[in-house]
């Protein structure tokens, strides 16, 4: 797809779409930028109309990403993208049905080599098909693909992906799986229509992460009712997740928080977010509610910061290297990380004397211990009580 390598061993894929009129250049543009800027590999715009197809000319020699022609009903719209320029086409079989017409767009797309995805989409399945399987089965989606993929088959063009996307995610994934087993054919997935956030974001990644672990999958969507930059961020973050795609930004765990806590965990992980927001840094910083368990629990992030005593404890790889008072902690953090980005973990370790730091989370790890107790859960008690119930 243009420089995008889809399928075989080439890393997944971000797609998301503009959800601007494709005639309005500019802001058409300006939302591919921001779509690029988010982690996504390739835009798809719609052509629904001869403007549009002209918007396209003008759009594509500007695009930082390749540009993929949505085409619904009218094949002819499919020719004008390709005069434009596009990269990429995507045709939904569900409605373009005319033999003829798909033939006459996939001879096209062979000749000047562009790629085309076959988007069987639940909600827009062939009656036909919906007629024969008595209702959109993942039997149906696949057959639909099938289907297009002879039409092409019959013009010698193959260079296509396919997708099967539906709204209810065990008809998706049942339906990306049976695709697998009878084509080779590079797979872009998504739950269509997922909706508003967060639920939306549930769905997609239900579906779409269920098959990626599956191994089934070359380029992904999320179909979110929501600005287009979400659904490539969402995208890029579940691949970092799953580790198909290298870190760029920050990973940021922090525990779930609990009775030892001495901070606020959750403003202060949603603090330290906003403070990091797009900086590339591609380190795992961790926010931990006590100095008690904090370090230990988070030893593999390369950063951390754990509350005790109204300050914060700031550690690399477990190791405490600096105390900061409790209001500068999101500040600290943002400094620590920058400074290990740039000269690395032992660089920053060395610019301090550890034992201080050392000391003194260890004098807030005693106080606080003192305090709750080692055991804040009182389990001892519990299980004494247990116990005795257990024998009446
Ligand atoms: S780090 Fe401390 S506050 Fe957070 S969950 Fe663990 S024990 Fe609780």
């Amino acid at each position: 797809m243009g420089k995008v390598l889809i399928g075989g061993g080439a890393p997944i894929s971000v797609q998301s779409m503009t959800i601007t009129k494709t005639a309005d250049v500019e802001g058409t543009l300006q939302q591919i930028y921001a779509l690029a800027a988010a982690g996504c590999d390739i835009v798809r715009c719609t052509c629904n109309e001869i403007e549009a197809a002209e918007g396209l000319a003008q759009i594509v020699p500007r695009s930082p990403v390749p540009i993929i022609a949505d085409i619904h009903h009218q094949y002819k719209m499919a020719l004008a993208a390709m005069e434009a320029g596009v990269q990429g086409l995507r045709l939904n079989p569900g409605n373009i049905r005319s033999p003829e017409h798909i033939k006459a767009v996939a001879s096209e797309a062979r000749d000047r080599q562009i790629p085309i995805r076959i988007g069987v989409n639940g909600g827009s399945l062939d009656p036909a098909l919906y007629k024969k399987y008595g209702g959109i089965t993942p039997e149906a989606m696949v057959e639909s693909a099938q289907r297009e993929m002879a039409y092409f088959h019959e013009v010698d063009f193959d260079l296509m992906k396919i997708s099967v996307k539906a709204s209810n995610v065990p008809l998706m994934v049942e339906a990306y799986r049976q695709l697998s087993e009878v084509t080779d054919v590079p797979l872009h997935l998504g739950v269509t229509e997922a909706g508003p956030l967060p639920n939306g974001l549930l769905k997609a990644t239900a579906g779409i992460a269920t098959l990626l672990l599956e191994g089934i999958g070359d380029t992904i969507r999320y179909s979110l009712t929501a600005d287009p930059v979400e659904e490539a961020k969402a995208g890029r973050q579940l691949l970092e997740a799953l580790g198909l795609r290298e870190r760029k930004n920050i990973d940021l765990i922090a525990c779930p928080s609990c009775g030892r806590a001495e901070i606020d965990v959750i403003d202060v992980a949603n603090r330290a977010m906003k403070a990091f927001g797009d900086r590339k840094i591609p380190l795992q910083v961790a926010v931990m509610g006590c100095v008690v368990n904090g370090p230990g629990e988070a030893r593999e992030a390369d950063l951390g910061i754990a509350a005790g005593n109204k300050r914060g404890h700031l550690f690399v790889k477990g190791r405490s290297v600096a105390v900061v008072p409790e209001a500068d902690m999101v500040e600290a953090l943002v400094e620590w990380a920058e400074y290990i980005n740039e000269h690395g973990s032992e660089a920053a370790v060395a610019r301090v004397d550890t034992a201080i730091a050392e000391r003194e989370a260890e004098r807030d790890r005693k106080a606080l211990m003192s305090d709750k107790g080692e055991d804040a859960n009182h389990s001892t008690e519990r299980i004494v009580e247990i116990r005795r119930r257990n024998e009446r």
